[in-house]
């Protein structure tokens, strides 16, 4: 997998001219920015060290622009929990120091140099291997993998106490590194992909040049197949399946115990040609069991095999601000391709990368936006579809099951489609007021779009008269004007004007207000389409905060008060 673009963190405008050269050099890179403090970056952020924790677990590779104190104590609590990590570094706000502090086995040396070349200065390197050898043995490029971590510790450290190497196998990279080499040496680097039990002595690198093809409906057992043709499971590129089996659960299986890609392409009744076809090298390939095996000469890119599976996600950004969006909302916007909706959420979602597609639409065109949706997804792409909130809750979600309910085409039931939740507008609001939601609850959209007016008083009619609290979705609209009105007219046949009600607008999101009145002095002229509305049941009580204004609950009991 293509590494992470890297977060430049910055907490002023004095380091923006330093950030803008680091971007020239990683133009992948996002500049995130203090919010009130510097203008013209690509993120604004709230809490530098909340932010910066996020990035961490995130396994994105951070340059902080500030002291390498501040980055140290605000990662502590994270460091003892992680075996991997992202590279860390440290940058002088006027450029004139690059410090490496974490994240030596994700190359963070490499990116200390790069950076370093970038603004003319010299790298703090402190890593010994790297510094006597010129590279991180135990960090092999792209296309490679360390055997053993622990050993390579001792191996390397053997080296620094003055023992020399020898090298089997081709390992260009090794060229380029002041190793002290003898064809004598006991110690020996061995560069292949024969599989064997480790020897003493040996520092096992595994160049990944093998592919396992898996015929159509094939058990799958890679593992063993690997062990009878003599090929080291770390050698393995990635599984090539065909593309009927897309959807297969024990692939996916197999490919993530692995940890290798799982790739796809068009069937073939000639398995063997099928896969020399597929590869952008020669290979040797054979049959082994179920399976074919190729092994080429260069490590391969699995990337440029076949396709991958096609991924939709539909998620839920919560109400805005970026703290009430779940991680794996952020997980997945980090690995989209394509990013699809109404333009207020798009770019909400963002800042997005220059090789993120953003296809922006009306909110109306929602059954087209499916569609294109996985149109996207069945090419292999990774596509997000994004909503405000919830997905599920009056907004993308059964738009992109429905389009593919009524779809016959294979490609599209194929897409994985994943639904990824987010706080819906109703909850971002009662929780803000306290919990009026706290008892029994009948969330409604006030929008005859889709549905009969008469169905909506139906509905309002008999959950007023259960005593449920009401949360109204889109209230009013221009197109909409009097509905609010009548819906209010019914709920009063059922609720006291002393009713509390709850009045959200734009609730996570800049100017955001919060209202508490009553039933009976509530008017539609006081909603817009941007109002969450809460009523009450006959329970819901209302009393005064510290702060000022008032909480709002709903008990958990119904009827008297329990003991
Ligand atoms: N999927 C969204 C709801 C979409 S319907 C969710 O789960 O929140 C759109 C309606 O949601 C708006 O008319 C408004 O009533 C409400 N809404 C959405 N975001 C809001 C916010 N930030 N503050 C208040 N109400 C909001």
């Amino acid at each position: 997998m293509a590494s992470r673009a890297p977060a430049i963190v910055i907490l002023g405008p004095g380091s923006l001219a330093t950030a803008r050269r680091i971007q020239q050099r990683y133009p992948d890179a996002l500049i995130h920015g203090l919010a009130g403090r510097v203008d013209g970056v690509d993120s604004q952020y709230h809490e530098f060290g909340a932010t910066l924790r996020e990035l961490y677990q995130q396994d994105t590779p951070i340059i902080a622009l500030c002291a390498a104190g501040i980055v140290i104590r605000t990662l502590a609590p994270l460091l003892l929990e992680k075996g991997v990590e992202p590279p860390v570094l440290a940058v002088a706000e006027d450029g004139s120091a690059v410090v490496p502090l974490l994240g030596g086995l994700g190359g963070v040396n490499v990116m200390a140099r790069e950076i370093a070349t970038a603004l003319q200065v010299a790298p703090a390197i402190t890593t010994s291997g790297e510094l006597r050898f010129g590279t991180c043995l135990l960090n092999p490029p792209s296309g490679y993998s360390l055997g053993d971590l622990e050993q390579g510790k001792r191996f390397v450290s053997d080296l620094l106490a003055g023992e020399s190497v020898r090298i089997e196998g081709t390992a260009p990279w090794l060229d380029q590194a002041q190793l002290p080499q003898d064809e004598q040496a006991r110690l020996a680097i061995r560069i292949d992909s024969a599989a064997g039990t480790p020897v003493k002595d040996e520092l096992r690198i595994y160049p990944r040049n093998v592919v396992v093809a898996v015929p159509a409906g094939a058990p799958v057992s890679i593992d063993g197949a690997l062990g009878e043709a003599g090929l080291a499971v770390q050698s393995l590129a990635c599984l090539l399946a065909v593309d009927s089996d897309m959807a297969r659960p024990e692939l996916h299986a197999a490919a993530s115990a692995l940890n290798v890609p799982l790739r796809f392409a068009a069937a073939s009744d000639d398995v063997a040609q099928w896969l020399s076809d597929t590869l952008d090298q020669p290979a040797s390939v054979r049959r082994v069991g179920d399976y074919v095996i190729a092994v080429t000469e260069q490590p391969l890119d699995a990337q440029q095999i076949g396709r991958p599976r096609g991924r939709l996600a539909v998620i839920g950004l919560g109400p805005g601000a970026a703290e009430l969006m779940v991680p794996a909302v952020r997980a997945e916007l980090e690995r989209a391709t394509d990013v699809l909706g109404y333009e207020t959420y798009v770019r909400m979602a963002g800042p997005f990368r220059s090789d993120q597609v953003q296809h922006c639409t009306d909110n109306r065109e929602e059954m087209q936006r499916a569609r294109h949706a996985f149109e996207l997804a069945a090419q292999g792409r990774s596509v997000v579809v994004v909503s405000s909130g919830d997905p599920g809750v009056f907004a993308m979600a059964a738009a992109v099951l429905e389009a593919l309910h009524e779809s016959t085409d294979a490609h599209w039931h194929k897409v994985d489609l994943q639904i990824l939740p987010g706080v819906s507008a109703s909850l971002a609001t009662a929780a803000q007021a306290g919990a009026p939601l706290g008892h029994d609850f009948c969330v409604m959209s006030l929008s005859d779009n889709l549905k009969p007016w008469s169905i909506i008083e139906k509905r309002l009619d008999l959950a007023a008269e259960a005593d449920l609290a009401l949360a109204f979705y889109n209230p009013i609209s221009r197109s909409r004007p009097w509905q609010l009105g009548r819906a209010l007219e019914i709920v009063a046949q059922h609720r006291t004007p002393a009713t509390p009600v709850v009045l959200g607008r734009d609730i996570g999101r800049p100017g955001q207000t919060l209202r508490v009145t009553t039933l009976g002095q509530l008017t539609p002229e006081q909603v817009d389409m941007r109002t969450m509305v809460l009523i009450g049941s006959s329970t819901t009580c209302v009393f005064p905060r510290a702060e000022g204004g008032d909480w709002v609950y709903t008990p958990r009991w119904y009827g008297s008060k329990p003991l």
